[in-house]
């Protein structure tokens, strides 16, 4: 047994616990730290969150029923709970500058569907990102709830540009008069543009719903613009670049609230995870500081280092650059499609996404910057791991020499102090 396990069994909290009561499941758990500390994170949905964050996750909320909202639950015993999930809503509330927030939904994909109970009824037709260009899959899978109960018309990028056509957006909301619009996506590397989204809503007469799971965190920093002032609802996930827990969240008007909050509980979730709301409040009050403002600002920096590198070693970046914390590339140029590419990085321990393309069928790369730069990593770092990550594409170093290099990249940049 190593040094650390010694150390962490006589941890009376954590891991130490669980070590000495299943060392199994707790064996696990040290091999999942490892990889996470010893393989760059380039997912563009993933994150580390704070250990205070980890701490409210694991407290004693987790034992908590709480069905209904504060004031009225269907449980005793809830007055604390009230107060955890009271200045969770204050906090992103005055974060976003929404008059209502509901920090209830247990994922984005919750959110979203509760976004939907509010506003639609089944057969209703939904115009949205098509999912070959980067919509999500509630955005009108066949395979999801969406696609079944809603009739969904989509959108595309152009193949050259890889932008959204707005005109296009018009056309087809003039032609399929939509109960709603959604805006929002899983690829989409540019700000949105919320205002003309809302132009066309209004034409229309529809609803604008913007699936806001990616950017939330840039725009709780300051970072893109806020979809807050032009959407009906926005819909978000805690733990993508604003570095909360898994779960998601939802923002509108206080003409929505009511319908919005009875969308979640009762009509699609039952109790409520105190746990999570309460770390959720954690992550909303760290959002708010001057230090989660630079933090974002340098995963744009990061992201836009990123891409400028990759471009340099001669992968094609989709629209040229990026304005976020994601983008996306073809890595054709090097001789090797998406999927192949997704496997021989993660061989050198470079973790990522395939993604689709706008243009042809060929799958590419999708990376994101928010996880390495909540690591401390900088521009000179992001060209650093565009370089090895275009090596390993083109052969030009093997996966044990390239994992090395790796290795000792993450290594300067723990995601937890040991
Ligand atoms: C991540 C994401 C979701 C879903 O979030 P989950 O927590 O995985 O359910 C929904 N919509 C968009 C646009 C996303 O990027």
């Amino acid at each position: 047994m190593s040094v650390t396990h010694d150390v962490l069994e006589a941890d009376d909290s954590g891991l130490g616990v669980l070590l000495r009561q299943d060392h199994e499941l707790a064996e696990i758990l040290l091999a999942e730290r490892r990889r996470q500390s010893t393989t760059l994170q380039l997912i563009a949905a993933e994150n580390f969150t704070s250990p205070a964050v980890l701490a409210a996750l694991g407290s004693p909320l987790a034992n908590k029923y709480a069905e209904g909202y504060p004031g009225a639950r269907h449980h005793g015993g809830c007055e604390i709970a009230d107060v955890a999930e009271r200045l969770a809503v204050e906090r992103a509330r005055t974060l976003f500058g929404a008059e209502h927030a509901n920090v209830q939904s247990h994922s984005g994909s919750s959110a979203v569907l509760a976004a939907y109970a509010a506003l639609l009824r089944p057969g209703d037709t939904v115009l949205a990102l098509g999912l070959p260009y980067g919509g999500h899959l509630t955005h009108g899978s066949p395979a999801n709830f969406s696609g079944r109960w809603f009739d969904f018309v989509g959108y595309g990028v152009d193949a050259e540009t890889g932008l959204i056509d707005h005109d296009q957006v018009r056309t087809l909301a003039r032609t399929h008069r939509p109960k709603a619009i959604v805006c929002g996506s899983i690829a989409y590397p540019r700000h949105l543009d919320y205002a003309a989204f809302r132009e066309v809503a209004d034409e229309v007469g529809a609803y604008l719903i913007a699936d806001a799971a990616h950017p939330i965190g840039l725009v709780a920093g300051g970072a893109a613009p806020s979809p807050v002032p032009y959407a009906d609802i926005v819909c978000a996930t805690t733990h993508k670049v604003l570095r909360g827990p898994r779960g998601g969240m939802i923002l509108c008007g206080s003409d929505l609230a009511e319908r919005v909050d009875r969308a979640v509980f009762p009509f699609t979730q039952g109790g409520a995870q105190m746990h999570t709301i309460a770390a959720k409040a954690v992550a909303f009050g760290e959002a708010a500081t001057p230090a989660f403002a630079g933090y974002a600002h340098q995963v744009v920096a990061n992201a836009r280092a990123l891409a400028a590198q990759l471009a340099a070693e001669g992968l094609v970046v989709t629209t040229g650059g990026t304005d976020t914390h994601l983008l996306t590339v073809d890595p054709a140029p090097l001789g090797v499609d998406g999927r192949t590419a997704r496997g021989r990085l993660a061989a050198a321990g470079i973790v990522l996404d395939c993604c689709a393309l706008p243009h042809g069928d060929a799958r590419g790369l999708r990376l994101g910057t928010a996880a390495l730069t909540t690591q401390g990593m900088g521009e000179r770092e992001m060209r650093a791991v565009a370089t090895l990550l275009a090596e390993v594409l083109r052969g030009g170093t093997d996966a044990v020499t390239a994992r090395d290099d790796v290795r000792h990249l993450v290594a300067e940049f723990p995601p937890y102090p040991e």
